[in-house]
């Protein structure tokens, strides 16, 4: 399914190293998957702040020599995919801005539910914008605070913002980094010797073999400089909505997010995926990469050997086949093909973590009938997919979404598949860690743990 979710953003910060710049680059190549449309690094020491961005993988975006020219203590980075504000270059983190209280340079992860209203209290008293993102509006808010104190400020502006939000925000000398209230996104604090480390993920710390000392926390606000690490609430504990995609799909199966290791978490969802649907079948093939951790846990559990039945092609970038029917198959076999001699004549199970639109599995499932497998039995390791996120993921809207208005037996049909089976919403929740309390599933129930954008949905919302 990966095709089909675009992902979010991807924060990474290094303080106490004059190195802080490269080990930024190295950390958020290390969080491509969360994004891959743009990246940006800001570096600085006690007086300046400087910022460097580009647009593409990390290694496209910023060149060697830009990365020696931030030589800084201090640094935070970001990588983007544009859920919010678009692929304008403009757009693209960490925003750099000079205000009352200096310079400041922020990179976000999430998306606010109020951004319209706080973007248009900010036009009507005199701000200027010059990005579409709602990380600017945070910006916009923030400098129109009257203190001098910047955590003040800071604190203030975030008791207006509602929805997602994982911030680091850079000063001279200091890193700040926050969570929402609900936690919808992970960050994680790090640690070797006296460097400081944040990341949306652990799978960054261990290039550095820095120790993951801990999650921040939903409301947390923990600034970082020469003296050590300050931790505060800015805001009244408020109900858990860590997201459940995370584990699903999102995060790297080496990260441990949320306070659980992604690939263990993600082979329970497959062990009870087998429970719920069982089948006859002579092998389990993953659909690479997001699917394999599930289909591993899948075949334990069931007892069916796991197989390499796709092959996925890592180095394919945009293709320009035009898109009709024929050729747009091309380009979904391009990036994952299937493997006649391991699939051919066999009853397959076939495991993969989601179903949106259902065009990408399509064009995979067809491809393996075509490569000679007797049977296709689909096992998703997540419930249908129904509602769209507003928490930072760029879901399609509703009318896209083909469980929204399919059955199961429909979708079965469309694919073409033996037999279809999704995890139950209870076998999702019973795998993670806390249970259901602690997480947004709003995609998969309509139950959102916020108010939403006025006209957001076009239909009730249980
Ligand atoms: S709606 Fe779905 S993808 Fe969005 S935050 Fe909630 S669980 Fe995650």
């Amino acid at each position: 399914m990966g095709a089909e979710i675009r992902h979010f953003c991807g924060l990474f910060g290094v303080y106490g190293d004059w190195n802080a710049p490269a080990m930024v680059h190295a950390g958020l190549q290390a969080l491509q998957h969360r994004g891959q449309e743009s990246a940006g690094i800001a570096s600085a020491d006690s007086k300046t702040v400087l910022c460097e961005r580009g647009q593409g993988l990390v290694t496209q975006a910023l060149s060697r020599g830009q990365v020696e020219g931030l030589r800084n203590p201090a640094a935070i980075g970001h990588v983007r995919y544009g859920t919010s504000g678009g692929s304008d270059p403009r757009n693209v983190q960490p925003l750099l801005v000079h205000c009352r209280t200096g310079s400041v340079a922020v990179a976000h992860n999430g998306d606010l539910v109020n951004k319209r209203e706080l973007r248009r209290e900010a036009e009507a008293a005199g701000a200027t914008f010059h990005t579409s993102t709602d990380t600017e509006t945070i910006l916009a808010l923030l400098a129109r605070e009257p203190s001098a104190d910047f955590s003040a400020n800071l604190q203030r502006t975030l008791l207006r913002l509602e929805g997602a939000f994982s911030l680091l925000f850079l000063r001279p000398g200091e890193i700040h980094a926050v969570r929402d209230r609900h936690g919808f996104r992970p960050l994680s604090l790090g640690r070797k010797d006296g460097t400081w480390f944040v990341s949306s993920e652990t799978c960054a710390f261990t290039l550095f073999g820095a120790e993951h000392v801990r999650d921040l926390e939903p409301g947390e606000h923990v600034t970082i400089t020469d003296t050590g690490l300050v931790s505060k609430r800015w805001c009244e504990p408020a109900p858990s909505a860590q997201c459940i995609f995370e584990h699903v799909y999102f995060a790297r199966p080496d990260s441990k997010v949320f306070g659980e290791n992604v690939h263990l978490v993600r082979t329970r969802l497959g062990r009870q995926l087998a429970r719920e649907f069982p089948v006859d079948a002579d092998i389990v093939v993953p659909v690479p990469e997001s699917g394999l951790s599930a289909a591993q846990g899948y075949s334990r559990e069931s007892g069916i050997p796991l197989d390499k039945g796709f092959v996925k092609n890592h180095y394919v970038g945009r293709t320009f086949i035009s898109p009709d029917a024929e050729q747009r198959n091309t380009a979904v076999l391009l990036k994952l093909a299937p493997v006649p001699e391991v699939v051919g004549g066999q009853r397959v199970v076939v495991v993969d973590d989601s179903i949106v639109r259902g065009t990408t599995s399509l064009g995979r499932i067809r491809s393996l009938r075509e490569a000679g497998a007797r049977e296709i039995h689909f096992r998703i390791s997540c419930p249908p997919v129904m509602w769209p996120c507003f928490y930072g993921i760029d879901f399609p809207t509703r009318t896209e979404l083909i469980a929204a208005s399919r059955s199961v037996e429909e979708i079965a049909k469309y694919l073409g598949v033996d037999s279809l089976g999704y995890l139950s919403y209870e076998g999702l929740v019973s795998c993670v860690n806390g249970g259901a309390e602690r997480f947004c599933t709003a995609c998969f129930n309509g139950r959102y743990p916020t108010p939403l954008p006025r006209g957001a949905l076009p239909t009730h919302c249980p």
